[in-house]
C-alpha cells in the first residue's frame, strides 16, 4: 500500500477546475518529483493533498482518506508542507520558528534531539538561532522552512520549488540535504521543482503535470533518459 495516493483527484479554486483526474502514488522512503511548468498545476496538486482547497477524487494517507481533513488534520496526521515562499514567520526568530514547528508534541527530550539534528543538516541555523527569520538569506529561509517542519517529525514532507529564488550553490547544498534526510531518517518526500534537471537527479520517481493532467510517469532514471522529457524539461 503506498503511503499517500491520489486516484481521480480533481480540483479548483472556486468554479475554476486546475486539476483533471490526477492519479498519483508516493511509496514510503522514496523522493517522487511533480514537473511541469509555469501553472501546470503543480502547487495546486500540494495544496489539494493538505486540504488548504476544495477536492474530489480519492486522497489516501496511511490507508485512509483525507478528504473530510483540513490542513490542520493533514498536519496532525503527519504530512508537512512546505509552501513555495517558505511560510517562516519572519518577526520570530530562527530558534522560535524551529520551537514552532513541536508545538504539539509532548516528547521533550525526543524534540531535543531533533532539533540537534536540525542542525547538524543546516549548521547555519545553530549559528543564526537567536536572528528574526525575516532577515536570513533566501537560501537561509528554506533550510529553516525545511528545519522547522522536520522538528514536527513529519511522515511525509512536501516541498514547493525549493530552489525558488536561491543563489545556485546554496540551492546544491539544499538538495544535497534533502537526499541526506531521505536515506537518513527514511522520510518520503513529495518534491515539486521547476529545475527538472535538479528534481530527476534525487528522485526515484516522477509525474509529469501539463495543464493540469499527469501526461507521463515513470522510474526518474526512465524519465531523463525519455526524449519529450529532455526536449521539453531538460534542454535537449
Ligand atoms: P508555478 O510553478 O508557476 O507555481 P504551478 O504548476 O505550481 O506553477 P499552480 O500554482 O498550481 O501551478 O497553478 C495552476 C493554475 O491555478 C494556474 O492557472 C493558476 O493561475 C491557478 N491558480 C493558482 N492559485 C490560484 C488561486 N489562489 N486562485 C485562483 N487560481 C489559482
Amino acid at each position: 500500500m503506498p503511503l499517500l495516493e491520489l486516484a481521480g483527484l480533481h480540483a479548483g479554486y472556486g468554479q475554476r477546475r486546475v486539476l483533471h483526474d490526477i492519479d498519483l502514488s508516493v511509496e514510503a522512503g522514496e523522493i517522487v518529483a511533480i514537473l511541469g511548468a509555469n501553472g501546470a498545476g503543480k502547487t495546486t496538486t500540494l495544496r489539494a493533498i493538505s486540504g488548504t482547497i476544495v477536492r474530489s477524487g480519492r486522497v489516501m494517507f496511511l490507508g485512509a482518506s483525507l478528504l473530510g481533513c483540513g490542513a490542520a488534520d493533514a498536519a496532525r496526521l503527519g504530512i508537512a508542507h512546505v509552501p513555495e515562499g517558505r511560510g517562516t514567520m519572519g518577526q520570530l526568530t530562527v530558534a522560535e520558528n524551529l520551537q514552532l514547528g513541536a508545538y504539539v508534541r509532548r516528547d521533550k527530550v525526543v524534540v531535543a534531539g531533533d532539533l540537534e539534528r536540525v542542525f547538524s543538516y543546516f549548521p547555519i541555523l545553530r549559528e543564526r538561532h537567536k536572528q528574526y527569520a525575516g532577515t536570513l538569506s533566501g537560501g537561509e529561509q528554506q533550510m529553516l522552512a525545511i528545519g522547522r517542519s522536520l522538528m514536527s517529525k513529519p511522515k511525509c514532507l512536501m516541498l514547493d520549488e525549493p530552489s525558488l529564488g536561491i543563489a545556485p550553490l546554496l540551492v546544491k547544498t539544499i538538495f544535497e540535504k534533502i537526499v541526506e534526510i531521505n536515506k537518513e531518517l527514511g522520510l518520503t518526500i513529495l518534491l515539486v521543482e521547476q529545475n527538472a534537471n535538479l528534481a530527476l537527479e534525487v528522485s526515484h520517481y516522477g509525474y509529469v503535470l501539463e495543464t493540469g493532467k499527469i501526461i507521463l510517469e515513470d522510474t526518474s532514471a526512465a524519465l531523463r533518459q525519455n526524449e519529450e522529457v529532455r526536449a521539453a524539461y531538460l534542454g535537449g
